[in-house]
């Protein structure tokens, strides 16, 4: 019996579904949550596409120390249920879906997920930035077998173990930091002789019993075969290489924007960052940016919250006058 591949591949498909919003939010942190509760308060009934992360890249850190309002500290995941229950409070929507492809060529925006589309009038794209890779031999091989991106996840799969954390910046640091509780020893490889990071965390790390530094080298392979047991460290000034056993390789070594679905429909900057003015706006009119998505500098919770904010009061006033 001959198969009809075509009929079966339409019939397994999920239908096709529409539906028309005023307000559509892409991304699901403190910038895409915050443009969430403005809109919503401003009544234009938002749907939050969550993505694959609800609260974004703050719901993977552990404490968040410099968010005003919480003296003593809140936790990433926290906060981001804290944000999505005030903007669910005054009727933004949540749907945990993420959008695969966008027609921005004509108003209203076409937003495609698995098996819908939203119609949006207007639009905040808040799809934020993924952790950066080293691009050496075993990386992606052991990615989840002693290769990780985010302490919080993994931290506790390392009890009394040996880590190495590529990287010299904020989120090294206090990565590092908060993996103290678990690994018996940390070593930090950074391919410079100076940290990015700021003083106060600088001050933290060198302090800290636990945690030990390889200056001016970076990994250029990570061995192991079922699981991480060593990196090939390379020493930048000599050019000597050695290896360094570690049972985990942590990589905190900047990030990149989320934009891949809008490339060639918005302007970009030369790292993809969607380039966007004081007023969130992108070079589609009734098109917005806020969090991490269009900032490459501050990258902090407030800054993306103070833009998620800003976006979505724009969005608001572009309504009122093009509706
Ligand atoms: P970052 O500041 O861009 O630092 C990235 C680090 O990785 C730098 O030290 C860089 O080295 C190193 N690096 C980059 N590419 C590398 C490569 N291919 N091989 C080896 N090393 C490489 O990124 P981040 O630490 O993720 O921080 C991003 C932003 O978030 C910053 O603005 C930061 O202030 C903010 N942040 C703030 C907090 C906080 O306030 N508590 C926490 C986390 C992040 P070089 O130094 O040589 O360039």
């Amino acid at each position: 019996m001959e198969l009809n591949l075509n009929a079966m591949r339409a019939s397994s498909a999920p239908a096709e579904k529409q539906e028309a919003v005023k307000l559509l939010v892409l991304g699901s942190g403190p910038a895409g949550l915050s443009a969430a509760l403005y809109a919503a308060r401003a009544e234009l009934n938002p749907v939050v596409l969550a993505g694959l992360q609800l609260g974004g890249q703050a719901a993977l850190t552990h404490t968040i120390e410099n968010y005003p309002g919480f003296p003593d500290g809140v936790g990433g995941p926290q906060l981001g249920e804290l944000f999505q229950k005030q903007a669910e409070r005054f009727g933004a929507r949540v749907e945990y879906e993420t959008a695969e492809s966008v027609d921005l060529s004509q108003r209203p925006f076409q937003v495609k997920t698995y098996g819908k589309t939203y119609l949006a009038d207007a639009l905040v794209i808040a799809t934020g930035a993924s952790p950066n890779h080293l691009n050496v031999p075993g990386e992606a091989e052991l990615t989840g077998r002693g290769v990780s991106y985010c302490a919080t996840c993994d931290g506790w799969f390392f009890k009394d173990k040996r880590v190495v954390v590529v990287g010299g910046g904020d989120s090294a640091l206090e990565e590092s930091l908060f993996l103290t509780r678990y690994a018996s020893e940390i070593t930090i490889i950074h391919r410079r002789d100076q940290l990015r990071a700021g003083a106060i965390l600088q001050r933290r790390a060198k302090e800290n019993p636990k945690i030990q530094f390889i200056w001016n080298s970076v990994v250029t392979e990570v061995l192991g075969s079922d699981a991480v047991q060593g990196v090939r460290i390379k020493d930048v000034q000599t050019g000597e290489e050695r290896i360094y056993p570690t049972d985990g390789l942590f990589i905190f070594i900047g990030h990149t924007p989320n934009t891949q679905i809008f490339s060639g429909q918005l302007d970009m900057d030369e790292r993809g960052y969607i380039r966007s003015n004081m007023l969130m706006e992108t070079s589609v009119p009734g098109v917005y940016v806020a969090g991490e998505v269009t900032d490459s500098t501050f990258r902090q919770v407030v800054t993306s919250a103070g833009m998620g904010a800003a976006a979505a009061i724009r969005a608001t006033h572009f309504l009122e006058e093009h509706s």
